[in-house]
């Protein structure tokens, strides 16, 4: 329960189709981080637990792979649905858990059931296919299968969709799981959990086991061939840890990291288009997303009239805790998070930058931030190589499409970049030369279903949603048929 507000979530670990308390009896604080107040206990899970999480989910994938599409696609459907009936509870448990505005919370139910549904549709659509054969009497056919037991590791700044995302094309696909969520939302991942179970999924199809022992935890699955395929969606450093740990049983890789995402706004821009995209594209879950517009680049001959557009909208955010209506912003998800932003706040100023909004800390109780607008940012200070992960806008100035690119390009990351232009032409010189896996051309918001996301160099490997969201759970398998003969016998 919730000053006032009544949300429903289990509290134990899901394994094999059960309820269970931690093996070790351990339980695990969940804190609200705009009250800072602890808000439930859940089960603490132990490497004991990962591996009967494992025994459970391998158990499953015998009978699970064999499944046939149609069956796998009406399991989904009613998860989409009983997601939706639920659409209230997991928007709250969100606000609650993570400390997003309530109707950011209840965008992400949107979002994180878009997946279950479109995977529920795309399980029909795992199409193998036939070659022709060097020699006639022989024939190459195509099949895929599902690629085995899958580990699922999210964070918290997006508790639900990042983890239907996963689960929902790996059961399309055929494949069983066992999930880490992060170890500050997981109530969400386990409301989830509950409602596929309901919506008739076999015992041990996901298995969720919560834990603040998330690198003993995953180390049990990276060191059981029986894992097949390692997904993960989180930091850099941690991935590229999961990375050369699933080198030693060769286990497949889904990477979605972090991000540096710059903004290019060009002086031929319809202004107020990029305004509005700009506010969504920096302060959605107070500006801890992975796309998140880090580096706003202006066309020197606009910069002006640009940082005077966004003062004012800035300055017209409501901070303060999910539950209130009108708030736009929450709070960080933790200390160490609002010591991040404010340390990138502190060394642009230090460095030269101006303050045009914002730029403290809030007293009282809760991570918050005032959302903060830089001017005069420059390429010696923090904010431009590394992710705030916070509300904050940090202003450059460029004078050509060429040092535009350039700047938005020199970084390690390629995850989302924004565009924006009114010259068609520019639109795709630009788009082309963009080193991303996601360019948002005129729109702050490019996440979707349907469109393949993901990032080039340190943002990651692979691509979640689409059609590429489900191949990356299938294992590619050729027959190639001898003897069939030419024309018919007799
Ligand atoms: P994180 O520290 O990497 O944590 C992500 C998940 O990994 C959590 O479940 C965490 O568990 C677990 N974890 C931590 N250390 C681990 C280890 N050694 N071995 C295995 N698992 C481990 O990242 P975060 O701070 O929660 O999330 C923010 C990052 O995610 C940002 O960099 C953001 O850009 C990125 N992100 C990327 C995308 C994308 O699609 N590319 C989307 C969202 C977020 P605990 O919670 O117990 O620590």
């Amino acid at each position: 329960m919730s000053q006032g507000s009544e949300w429903m979530a289990p509290t134990r670990l899901l394994i094999g189709g059960r309820w269970v308390d931690a093996q070790e009896g351990e339980r695990l604080a969940v804190e609200d981080p705009s009250r800072q107040e602890e808000i439930a206990r859940v089960a603490d899970g132990t490497p004991g637990d990962a591996r009967a999480a494992l025994e459970a989910a391998a158990q499953a994938f015998e009978t699970w792979r064999l499944s046939g599409a149609y069956e796998r696609s009406r399991l989904l459907r009613r998860w989409y649905e009983l997601v939706e009936r639920d659409r209230k509870n997991l928007a709250l448990l969100m606000t609650v858990e993570n400390g997003k505005p309530l109707a950011e919370a209840d965008a992400e139910v949107t979002y994180a059931a878009s997946f279950i549904e479109w995977f529920a549709e795309e399980a029909k659509r795992a199409y193998g296919r036939t070659i022709a054969a060097t020699r006639p009497e022989k024939r190459i056919v195509v099949l895929r299968q599902p690629v085995g037991v899958v580990a699922a590791i999210t964070p918290w700044n997006f508790p639900a969709a990042m983890i239907t995302r996963k689960v929902a094309p790996a059961i399309a696909a055929g494949c069983s799981v066992v999930l880490k969520p992060a170890s500050q939302t997981p109530l969400t991942a386990l409301r989830l959990g509950e409602l596929l179970q309901e919506a008739g999924a076999p015992d041990g199809l996901l298995n969720i086991v919560t834990s603040s022992h998330a690198r003993a935890v995953a180390d049990v699955w990276l060191d059981d061939a029986r894992v097949r395929k390692i997904t993960f969606t989180g930091s850099t450093g941690v991935g590229k840890h999961l990375m050369q740990r699933a080198a030693g049983n060769m286990q497949r890789l889904s990477l979605e990291l972090g991000g540096q995402a710059p903004f290019l706004v060009f002086a031929d821009a319809d202004l107020e288009v990029a305004l509005d995209a700009l506010m969504v594209a920096k302060f959605r879950n107070g500006g801890q997303s992975c796309i998140a517009a880090n580096r706003v680049l202006v066309e020197e001959s606009i910069v002006d009239e640009f940082l005077a557009l966004a003062s004012e909208r800035v300055a017209g955010l409501r901070v303060g805790q999910g539950l209130d209506p009108g708030v736009a912003v929450g709070p960080m998800i933790d200390a160490a998070g609002r010591e991040k932003v404010l340390e990138h706040i502190e060394d642009a100023l230090a460095h030269g930058a101006r303050l045009r909004a914002g730029g403290h800390a809030l007293g009282g109780a809760g991570y918050f931030v005032e959302p903060t607008l830089l001017a005069g940012v420059g390429l010696d200070m923090k904010i431009m190589h590394e992710e705030t992960f916070g509300p904050v806008i940090a202003v450059s100035s460029f004078r050509t499409e060429k040092e535009a690119v350039e700047t938005a390009n020199a970084t390690e990351f390629g995850l989302a970049a924004y565009l924006f232009t009114r010259d068609g032409a520019r639109a795709w010189r630009v788009a082309e030369a963009l080193e991303y896996g996601v360019i948002g051309l005129n729109d702050g918001l490019p996440s979707t279903s349907q469109a393949p996301f993901g990032g080039f160099k340190e943002s990651g490997l692979g691509r979640e949603g689409a059609q590429e969201g489900l191949d990356g759970f299938l294992e590619t398998k050729y027959v190639s048929w001898g003897a069939v003969g030419v024309g018919l016998q007799g």
